[in-house]
C-alpha cells in the first residue's frame, strides 16, 4: 500500500516534459476516438455538429490494489445474477416501490408502465441487463476492500471509453514514458496495466441477445435500437459499442432520439407478438424488426417531459423486443434496492440481510464476498434503523459522514455532508424514505495529472472503478443464457469533488496500475 500513497509516482514533470506529454495525448485521443462534443462552454453552440474534442483523461494510469481489482472482477458474474433475480421478482419489487413511490413521481410513474404492460401479459420473456458495478477502494485497519457505490443498471456509460483509455495509457507506457527524464522515467517503469475490453465485452452482451431474438417472422431485416438522448455528449462512447457490435457480424444498428420514439417506431399492426418496427427515416421503405433495444437514454425526468414520452416508454416495454433495461431490471438498480440488500435485521445485525438472503444461499462464499463490498446504508423510513438513520441526517457532526441519495441514476442528484440538513428540511418528512444515507467511502489519497479542455489540472485524486458485467436470462424458464464479466471503467475526479460523473464535468478518464 504505502507504493500507492507515497513515493515517487505518478512523477513530477518539468514544464517541456508536460507539454510533450500533453500534446500527444491531445492527438492519440482525437485519432482513436477517445472524444466527447464539447461542452457549449468551449465550443459555442456547434450548430453543425463538427466538433469533437478529448474526453478529459489522467496523464498516467493510477495505481490500484491488484486484489481488488481481481476480487472485483471476479465477482461481477455473481452480481449479474443477483440483479437478474431481483429483476424476476415482482413482489419484491414492489414492495421497493412501494417505499418510495409515494414522494418519487418517477419511479411512480415506472411502475405503472410495467403495470400496464403486466395487465396485458408481457409477450418477450428474454431480459438483457449491462451492468456496472462501481466501486471504491477503502482501508480498514488491516485490509484494502472494494466497498460498492453502486450497481447500475440502465445506461452503463463509458464502456466504449474506456477501452480506449487503457490503450491510450498503454501507449504512453510504451512510448513517452521512458522519454521523461531519468527520475520520472524510472517511477513509470514497471507499470502493470490489465487489458480492457469493455467496447467488446459489452457488443458481445448486445449480440447474445440479438442472436436470442432470431430471424423475423414477419419477414423483415432485424436489428438492434439504441435510444439516445437529444444532444448526447458522450455520443463517440456510444458509437464504439455500436462499431464493436456491427463488427461481430453484421447486426444493423440503429441511434433513434428517445424523443422520436413513435414517430419512428410501431407495433406491427395486427400480430399478437407485438414486434417493433423501425422505419427508417432516410429511406421509408426500409422497415427493420427490432430485436434489442438498449436504453442510453430514459434513466431520468428529464426525458419525460410528456405524457408521450411515458407512452414512447410503454410502447417498447410492451413490445417483443428484447429490452436492455425493462423497467424491471431499470428498477432493481434503484438505490432502495441496495439499501435494503445491504440492511441487516434489526435483531440480529451480524445475520446477513434478509433481503439478500432472499436472492442467495446465506452460507454460500459468493454470499459472503458479495457482503464484504456492502458499506452501511440506511433507510430514512421510520423503522428503528431508518429513525436512527435520520438521527444521523439531521444532526450537524453526524451527518459529515454521509451522503444522502434519492433514487435517480446520471450524477448530480446527490446530497453530500452537511448540505443533508438542509436539503431534509425542505423535504415533507412523509417523503423523507424516498431516500437512502450511506456512509462516505474514504479512499487512500493519490495524486494525478488530469487533462481536461486542454488544461492540466493537478493535485489529490479519488479513483472509482467499476466492472462491467453483460447478462442475459429468460424470465420463463428463468434460465441465465448468458452471463459475462465485462471489462472495466476507473474514473478519477478531484478530492474536492464530491461527485465523479465524467458526463456529468466532475470526473475524468483513467485505467489502472496494479500494485
Ligand atoms: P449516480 O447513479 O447518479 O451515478 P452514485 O451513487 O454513483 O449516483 O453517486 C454519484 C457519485 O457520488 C459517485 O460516482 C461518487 O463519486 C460519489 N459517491 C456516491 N456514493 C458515495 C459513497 N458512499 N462514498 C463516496 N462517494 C460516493
Ligand atoms: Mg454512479
Ligand atoms: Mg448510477
Amino acid at each position: 500500500m504505502s507504493s500507492i500513497t507515497q513515493g515517487s509516482y505518478p512523477p513530477v514533470l518539468q514544464d517541456a516534459e508536460r507539454e510533450r506529454l500533453v500534446q500527444v495525448v491531445k492527438d492519440w485521443t482525437v485519432a482513436h476516438g477517445l472524444t466527447v462534443r464539447p461542452p457549449p462552454a468551449i465550443a459555442g453552440n456547434d450548430a453543425e455538429g463538427i466538433l469533437a474534442t478529448s474526453a478529459p483523461v489522467t496523464l498516467f494510469p493510477s495505481p490500484f490494489p491488484r486484489s481488488c481489482f481481481e476480487e472485483a472482477k471476479a465477482i461481477q458474474t455473481t452480481y449479474n445474477e443477483l440483479y437478474a433475480l431481483i429483476s424476476q421478482d415482482e413482489e419484491f419489487l414492489t414492495e421497493m416501490v412501494k417505499e418510495v413511490a409515494g414522494g418519487d413521481e418517477f419511479i411512480a410513474n415506472l411502475w405503472n408502465v410495467h403495470l400496464r404492460v403486466k395487465k396485458e401479459g408481457y409477450v418477450q420473456n428474454l431480459a438483457l441487463g449491462l451492468f456496472r458495478s462501481d466501486y471504491m477502494v477503502h482501508q480498514d485497519e488491516s485490509s484494502l476492500q472494494i466497498k460498492q457505490v453502486e450497481f447500475n443498471t440502465i445506461a452503463s456509460s463509458f464502456g466504449g471509453l474506456s477501452t480506449q483509455t487503457s490503450l491510450l495509457h498503454k501507449h504512453l507506457a510504451q512510448h513517452e514514458y521512458p522519454l521523461l527524464s531519468s527520475s520520472a522515467s524510472t517511477a513509470a517503469a514497471n507499470l502493470d496495466l490489465p487489458s480492457n475490453d469493455s467496447a467488446a465485452g459489452l457488443a458481445a452482451g448486445l449480440r447474445a441477445a440479438f442472436d436470442a431474438y432470431g430471424p423475423s417472422t414477419l419477414g423483415h431485416p432485424t436489428c438492434v435500437l439504441f435510444l439516445t438522448q437529444t444532444g448526447e455528449r458522450n455520443v463517440f462512447d456510444q458509437r464504439h459499442l455500436e462499431y464493436a457490435l456491427s463488427s461481430s457480424g453484421s447486426v444493423p444498428v440503429f441511434r433513434l432520439p428517445f424523443s422520436e420514439i413513435l414517430t419512428h417506431t410501431t407495433i406491427a399492426p395486427g400480430s399478437s407478438q407485438r414486434q417493433l418496427l423501425y422505419t427508417l427515416p432516410s429511406n421509408p421503405s426500409l422497415v427493420f424488426e427490432v430485436a434489442v433495444v438498449y436504453l442510453r437514454a430514459g434513466y431520468g425526468p428529464g426525458d419525460y417531459p410528456s405524457q408521450e414520452a411515458w407512452e414512447a416508454r410503454y410502447q417498447i416495454e410492451r413490445s417483443n423486443a428484447v429490452c436492455c433495461p425493462t423497467v424491471l431490471t431499470q428498477l432493481a438498480g434503484m438505490k432502495k434496492v441496495q439499501q435494503v440488500l445491504a440492511t441487516p435485521e434489526e435483531s440480529n445485525t451480524n445475520s446477513v440481510p434478509s433481503a439478500l438472503a432472499k436472492f442467495m444461499s446465506p452460507t454460500s462464499e459468493k454470499t459472503q464476498r458479495l457482503l464484504k463490498t456492502f458499506t452501511n446504508i440506511y433507510p430514512l423510513d421510520t423503522s428503528l434503523s431508518g429513525l436512527h438513520a435520520r438521527q444521523l441526517a439531521t444532526s450537524p457532526e453526524d451527518c459529515q459522514k454521509y451522503v444522502m441519495k434519492p433514487q435517480r441514476e446520471g450524477g448530480g442528484n446527490n446530497f453530500y455532508r452537511s448540505t443533508i440538513p438542509e436539503q431534509l428540511q425542505k423535504i415533507p418528512e412523509e417523503h423523507w424514505n424516498s431516500f437512502i444515507l450511506m456512509e462516505i467511502i474514504e479512499p487512500p489519497a493519490l495524486a494525478n495529472s488530469i487533462l481536461r479542455n486542454g488544461a492540466v489540472e493537478q493535485g489529490g485524486v479519488i479513483c472509482e472503478l467499476g466492472v462491467y458485467g453483460t447478462c442475459l436470462w429468460d424470465q420463463a424458464s428463468r434460465e441465465v443464457k448468458f452471463n459475462e464479466e465485462a471489462g472495466y471503467l476507473l474514473r478519477t475526479k478531484g478530492d474536492k469533488s464530491e461527485e465523479g460523473g465524467v458526463a456529468a464535468g466532475y470526473g475524468c478518464m483513467d485505467s489502472v496500475t496494479l500494485v
